[in-house]
């Protein structure tokens, strides 16, 4: 075998790979959600939100918001990591000074609610001013 076709080999494999990890997560990611609404179902019977023969309005709203529960979580998990890779400094967008970055936490009103995140946040000593390189 050449190397032309060890590395198709190699490329064919990685992918499989890739491709048979993202199909475990999703698996798991789905019997996650399938735990998560049945201890959302025993819960709201635990806690009392829901008795007897509720009206549907009452589920499909206590459903709702685990939902909108789940998007700040996820939110919030996205925007850490992409912190996380982040590098070091940024120039200053005014001055081109470069300057140490810093985590900043601050809350956000996103569409399914208030959320803490963490963004990347600097200041420049030289313009005197805070500026957030990932906006
Ligand atoms: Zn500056």
């Amino acid at each position: 075998m050449d190397d032309g076709a060890i590395g198709l080999l190699e490329k064919t494999s990685s992918l499989e790979a890739a491709c048979l990890r993202a199909v475990r997560l999703q698996e798991r990611l789905d019997g996650l959600l399938r735990e998560a609404a049945e201890v959302q179902v025993q819960l709201s019977r635990a806690d009392g939100s829901i008795e007897g023969i509720p009206h549907y309005s009452t589920i499909e709203g206590q459903a709702h918001e685990l939902g909108r529960q789940l998007s700040r979580e996820v939110q919030a998990r996205q925007m850490n990591e992409l912190a996380a890779l982040q590098p070091q400094t940024a120039k200053c967008p005014d001055c081109g000074t470069r300057c140490e970055l810093h985590l900043h936490r601050r809350e956000v009103n996103s569409i399914d609610g208030p959320l803490p995140l963490q963004e990347v946040a600097a200041h420049c000593l030289c313009c005197r001013r805070d500026f957030f390189p990932s906006a």
